[in-house]
């Protein structure tokens, strides 16, 4: 059992999290209150970082923790560590002169770190003979302790200053995006306080199985999802798990209740719990802030989620598709633009009333609609990670292209601009009756919700609904904050250049309409019509991720300084020979699987002739020779993407035909049966 697990009273809520009455209360020890936190600059001011320096040690040492880690989000390494994030653990504690320790934690221990930059995913960044990598704070994201360590989140550079992380360009495209905001806002009249912010709430699905079937699932230990498996003779059909209470047969309700009170501790809000569509499937999902936080936080609820699981004897697996042939785990990015006080420039009601002027809400929109239009690309590529290969136009999330959907009123409102007639847009809600006296009505959203688009509005946000389960959705929001930031710097520019607001909005309207779609994004249709349309589609993500630093998108993102040319082709490369190495682990362990299960199986139930299988075998082995014999990354991935969609698909399909064929007592892997039924095969029974 974890060591602070417990029942998730609101008194232990944000208690090991720096920030608040905690940060206030070892403040105050040193002549100053938790106000300091929140003018960003304090790091830059000696005395100030002192004070917090000291203040952590006071809070630190209260709370048993020893040690600190500038804690940090290495590139593109979505699914193979947990939480995605990185951390040099120090003791906070230094030797006298006699040999004894005494506390010990300076404001330069704080405010910066370093580590081996040529030892994580660098895309040619960094070599051995060339491998500083620096670490410094960031005073966006609350200090946190978990166990015996406080975590200090932070930004990872090289030597030269070239982003390493995650999250080093996701700050560069919030300010981006804040400041063009800021400055098409002023031009239209509205000047808000402070600085503009992209909020985000992020739901993350997950599956939970039992340990004891995940360790007989060499597939799942090693690449995060089942690279064989016979179907089980019942599945999601009868849409019985959506909702159903969580399981009390094993340690699922254990887990998801301590994973709900340990996130609590460090201010983490993860206010939902739920079953979700496929059996065994689960989610969470927080309230909503700032992106910054809430990626942190996202990262620490999926590494919480792996432990907690493991010391109830659960397994998680994060992977956007563990199973075949049910659905597969995303993770929602809901997406808006507020200011400091809380307007949300997303929801008209609030704008219109917070800047007096009507027209901002279409002129936002328009931009917006303009960026997903132009940048489309940007989203695809985005969301390509290896494990979205098997979700995306699946009949679970949304096809490889992207769209918007607006809603048939704000679609007519925009049309209206764009054929130059204003008015203000004020969506009322609708009453909602029930059909039955006794039944109260309700009241409900203007819009109806539309579950087939990658990019539906809601009403006050946008839902980037394809992005992967086991996705640092940084990138994602790196993407969508830098197009918003683009499009915010063309409108301010033409404005300053003598156009009318509405005017530009109409023309953007009337150039970049074609990207609004509100029917059905699962009709088999509409990619295809799409195309013709002229919206981004890009099915395949390894075409997609070889779109990062083509012409158009290193101009957008070195106009607004979020990514150098330089740092584009090395992301790109770190994404490519990611998605490469994901593919060859996957065939490896498939060909293992095969040889130490599948053909001993067959061979002592004597259901056939396994030659079928060497033949496989022998078709990975040719494919990974000739992925090794190529040089080009691209050309790598797109050998692995086929690889991994065509050949091992067709092994798979051999491998589960023989499957349906032996004897229980004769399988030695874990079957589809024994890893998605938690309720009928509780733990310690099958194994
Ligand atoms: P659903 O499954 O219906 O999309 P949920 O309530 O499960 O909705 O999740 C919605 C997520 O969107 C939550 O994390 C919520 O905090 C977040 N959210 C709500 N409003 C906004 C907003 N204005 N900006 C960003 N995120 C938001
Ligand atoms: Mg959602």
């Amino acid at each position: 059992m974890s060591s602070s697990a417990g029942p998730a009273t609101l008194e232990g809520y944000g208690s090991c999290s720096f920030k608040g009455a905690v940060a206030d209360k070892y403040l105050k020890e040193q002549g100053y209150d938790a106000s300091l936190l929140k003018d960003l600059s304090w790091p830059k001011n000696e005395a100030k970082a002192k004070a917090v320096a000291a203040a952590l040690l006071s809070w630190a040492t209260d709370n048993g923790a020893k040690q600190y880690s500038h804690w940090f989000q290495p590139m593109a390494s979505a699914g193979v560590r947990h939480g995605n994030a990185g951390c040099l653990q120090m003791a906070m504690f230094d030797f006298d002169a006699d040999g004894v320790p005494y506390p010990s934690f300076s404001h330069e221990n704080l405010l910066q770190g370093e580590t081996d930059g040529s030892s994580y995913p660098n895309g040619g960044l960094r070599a051995t003979h060339t491998a500083g990598g620096y670490l410094s704070l960031d005073p966006l994201s609350p200090i946190f302790i978990r166990e015996d360590t406080m975590y200090i989140p932070s930004c990872f550079v090289s030597y030269n200053g070239d982003a390493l992380d995650e999250k080093t360009p996701m700050h560069r495209a919030t300010e981006a995006m804040s400041s063009q905001g800021k400055r098409l806002l002023k031009l239209m009249g509205y000047n808000p306080e402070g600085d503009l912010i992209n909020n985000i709430g992020l739901e993350q699905e997950i599956f939970l199985t039992t340990r004891s079937a995940f360790y007989n699932r060499p597939d799942l230990q090693f690449t995060g999802r089942t690279v064989m498996g016979k179907d089980a003779a019942r599945g999601q059909e009868l849409s019985d798990h959506y909702m159903a209470p969580i399981s009390r047969a094993t340690g699922a309700f254990e887990t998801m209740k301590q994973i709900q009170a340990e996130c609590y501790k460090i201010g983490i809000p993860l206010k939902t719990r739920h079953r979700e569509v496929a059996p065994n499937q689960y989610e969470f999902a927080p309230m909503f802030g700032n992106v910054i936080n809430q990626i942190d936080q996202n990262l620490m609820v999926m590494q919480i989620i792996e432990e907690v699981a493991s010391e109830n004897g659960m397994a998680a697996l994060l992977h956007e598709k563990p199973f075949a042939g049910i659905n597969g785990s995303g993770k929602h990015n809901n997406w808006s633009i507020g200011t400091s006080t809380g307007v949300n420039l997303l929801n008209p009601k609030q704008l219109n009333k917070a800047s007096g002027n009507a027209e901002i809400f279409p002129v936002i929109m328009a931009a917006l609609v303009s960026a997903i239009d132009k940048h489309g690309d940007l989203m695809r590529l985005s969301i390509a990670s290896p494990g979205n290969d098997f979700r995306l136009g699946a009949m679970e999330a949304p096809p490889a292209v992207m769209s918007t959907y607006l809603g048939s009123s704000l679609t007519e409102y925009l049309e209206q601009i764009k054929n130059g007639k204003m008015s203000e847009y004020s969506p009322e809600k609708k009453s909602l009756s029930f059909g039955a006296a006794n039944v109260p009505d309700i009241t409900v959203p203007a819009e109806d919700r539309n579950r087939t688009s990658p990019f539906p509005y809601g009403g006050a946000r946008f839902e980037f609904r394809a992005a992967g389960s086991t996705q640092n959705v940084s990138l994602i929001n790196t993407c969508l904050d830098s197009m918003a930031a683009e499009a915010f710097k063309i409108v301010a520019d033409r404005i300053e250049g003598g156009e009318k607001p509405l005017d530009i909005a109409a023309d953007l309207l009337k150039q970049h309409e074609k990207c609004i779609f509100n029917g059905n994004g699962y009709d088999p249709n509409w990619p295809d019509d799409a195309v013709k349309r002229g919206v981004w589609r890009i099915d395949s993500g390894v075409d997609a991720i070889d779109q990062l630093d083509s012409e158009k998108n290193v101009a957008m993102f070195s106009s607004i300084g979020v990514f150098s040319e330089r740092e584009l082709q090395a992301r790109k490369s770190v994404l490519l020979t990611y998605y490469t190495g994901v593919v060859e682990m996957e065939a490896l362990t498939m060909i293992d699987m095969i040889n130490k299960h599948v053909i001993p199986s067959v061979k002592k139930a004597d259901v056939g002739n396994p030659n079928k299988l060497n033949d496989g075998i022998k078709q990975i082995k040719s494919a990974l020779k000739k992925i090794h014999g190529e040089e080009n990354e691209t050309k790598q991935a797109q050998m692995a993407r086929s690889l991994r969609l065509e050949t091992m698909a067709d092994v798979r399909k051999v491998c589960d035909d023989f499957e349906a064929k032996v004897p229980a007592e004769h399988w030695t892997l874990a079957t589809y049966d024994e890893l998605l039924f938690l309720d009928t095969f509780p733990e310690g029974e099958m194994w």
